[in-house]
């Protein structure tokens, strides 16, 4: 592991101070000290450039980062983690096998929404709608606008095969207990949609899931299902690496904008998407018009923002 960061003088001078006794007889060309602490060695540049080596770098490094903060409060500190690097690399990797194949794609929406309802959907695309749907803009889903998504997603609902599950607040918060936690109810819904889609197309090469948790735990989730599809490719990332995941992707969203505006509708309000204390405010209005219990049946009820709002209402 390789740890690297810059350090001011004051930190520069802390360091070479700290390091003296264990200082290392060479020194690389442009350092001023090459150390070493525990299972790292630490090589100081005349840069200012800090570099931690070995096994205990994160926490040898971590002691300096600490001490370049303290000393110097208004910068930001510049660290680079060779570890968090090749991750980062790893997960963004796109597979032109899995990219270039019969696919099917599954992704979900709304698990962060304390308004409107989780959506989850199961797409097909053939090798051949590749290229038109790449010329749509489904590529970087992730950047589309919801206006955006509402032109495109009727175009793609016409031609792809897909299969959605909406799950209201209602039910959601009728399912939600201490044996039931929201990866486990996505495990459960993805595993649904698959089966639907996979009992209708056979002509596919990989099934791919944007990957919420590890598959062992997601296999773990659905112990208790009688029927669980397994022939999956779990991927970070995944609507970057398979049109199928991002179309997966986009008429889940499409589908919840669709429930979203129905239900502003019927409130007669604006409702705020996420979780944020605009959401709070929205859910106060909810219970002044409408009552305590109404946001059981419109609103994910464990969020901590029913108790914000609650708590809010009780101390007008
Ligand atoms: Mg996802």
């Amino acid at each position: 592991m390789t740890i690297t960061l810059k350090v001011s003088e004051n930190t520069k001078q802390e360091m070479q101070e700290f390091f003296e006794e264990y200082k290392r007889e060479k020194t690389p060309p442009y350092a001023i000290f090459q150390a070493d602490d525990a299972d790292c060695v630490v090589t100081l540049y005349e840069s200012g450039k800090a570099v931690f080596q070995g096994m205990s770098a994160d926490i040898s490094a971590q002691l300096w980062i600490e001490r370049e903060r303290h000393l110097n409060p208004t910068k930001k500190v510049d660290v680079k983690n060779s570890e968090t690097e090749k991750k980062e690399k790893k997960e963004l990797y796109i597979d032109p096998k899995i990219y270039h194949s019969n696919s099917i794609g599954s992704d979900e929406v709304g698990t962060g929404d304390y308004f409107g309802p989780i959506v989850v959907t199961s797409a097909y695309v053939a090798k051949d709608q590749i290229p038109w749907l790449e010329e749509l803009g489904v590529k970087d889903s992730k950047k589309l606008t919801d206006e955006k998504i509402m032109e495109i997603v009727p175009q793609i609902i016409k031609k792809i095969p897909y299969k959605s599950i909406i799950l209201t607040n209602k039910e959601y918060n009728e399912r939600y207990s201490k044996d039931m936690n929201m990866n486990k109810l996505k495990a459960i819904l993805h595993n649904k949609v698959l089966l639907q889609l996979t009992s209708e197309i056979k002509d596919y090469d990989y099934v791919v899931v944007d990957e919420f948790a590890k598959p062992y735990v997601y296999f773990h989730y659905l112990k208790e299902s009688n029927q669980v599809f397994r022939k999956i490719t779990f991927l970070t990332k995944g609507e970057d690496k398979s049109l199928a995941v991002a179309c997966a992707s986009l008429i889940s969203r499409y589908i919840f904008l669709q429930q979203f505006e129905k239900l502003s509708r019927e409130l007669d309000m604006f409702l705020p998407k996420g979780a944020s204390t605009t959401v709070d405010e929205a859910g106060m209005k909810i219970i002044h018009k409408y009552g305590k219990e109404k946001l059981k049946e419109i609103a994910k009820y464990n969020f901590k923002n029913t108790e914000k709002i609650i708590n809010q209402k009780e101390k007008e």
